[in-house]
């Protein structure tokens, strides 16, 4: 299976690629943020339990986090592989990703990280929070996002990069040609 990790911080194109690769490779998409948010407005349990972290940019427990990503890939039995958006974001889900990836015979292929600095960060969220509608997309909101990116998330890629599976590509210039460079990447894999 070419099981995929889409990584970089919030506002770094993770959803704009994931859309052309997922067409590309005939991927399922499994985006932790897109699940959540459908949980909150579809009024779950589960959504009602995550809508004030969410509301403030704070990473969900780590347990609630890892049960829906599961449950989400056992929908997809039949995937040629799987695009992970948001997942994971702290070590103990990468961990857990591992093992369960593990009990059925697959894993991570590779890693991608899409590199972009704060400020161009911070630009671009400004601008996505004209049209996106995302109450977690005002400043002090995406301040608290990028902190927690920056203060748990970061420490997922050193995992990666022990076992050799995390590339690095710059996600600042056009759509096409990043696009281009993630491609080539899975291609050699
Ligand atoms: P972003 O555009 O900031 O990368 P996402 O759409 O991926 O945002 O996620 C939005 C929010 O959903 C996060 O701020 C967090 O509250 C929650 N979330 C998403 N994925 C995870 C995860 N893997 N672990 C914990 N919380 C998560």
């Amino acid at each position: 299976m070419l099981n995929i990790v889409l990584f970089g911080p919030p506002g770094a194109g993770k959803g704009t690629q994931a859309a052309k690769l997922i067409e590309k490779y005939q991927l399922v998409h499994i985006s932790t943020g897109d699940l959540f948010r459908m949980h909150i407005k579809e009024q779950t349990e589960l959504g009602k339990r995550v809508k004030d972290l969410l509301d403030n940019g704070i990473l969900v427990p780590d347990s609630v986090t890892i049960d829906m990503l599961e449950e989400e890939v056992q929908k997809n039995p039949d995937a040629k592989g799987i695009i992970f958006d948001g997942f994971p974001r702290t070590v103990p889900q990468a961990e857990a990703l591992d093992a369960f990836l593990s009990s059925k015979n697959s894993g991570i292929k590779t890693v991608l990280q899409l590199d972009v600095n704060e400020e161009e960060l911070k630009r671009r969220i400004a601008e996505r929070r004209k049209i996106s509608g995302r109450a977690d997309d005002d400043q002090d909101k995406l301040v608290k996002r990028i902190d927690e990116y920056f203060n748990k998330t970061v420490h997922v890629l050193p995992y990666y990069q022990g076992q050799n599976k995390l590339t690095v590509v710059n996600g600042i210039g056009q759509i096409e040609d990043i696009f281009g460079q993630l491609c080539s990447s899975i291609d050699t894999e």
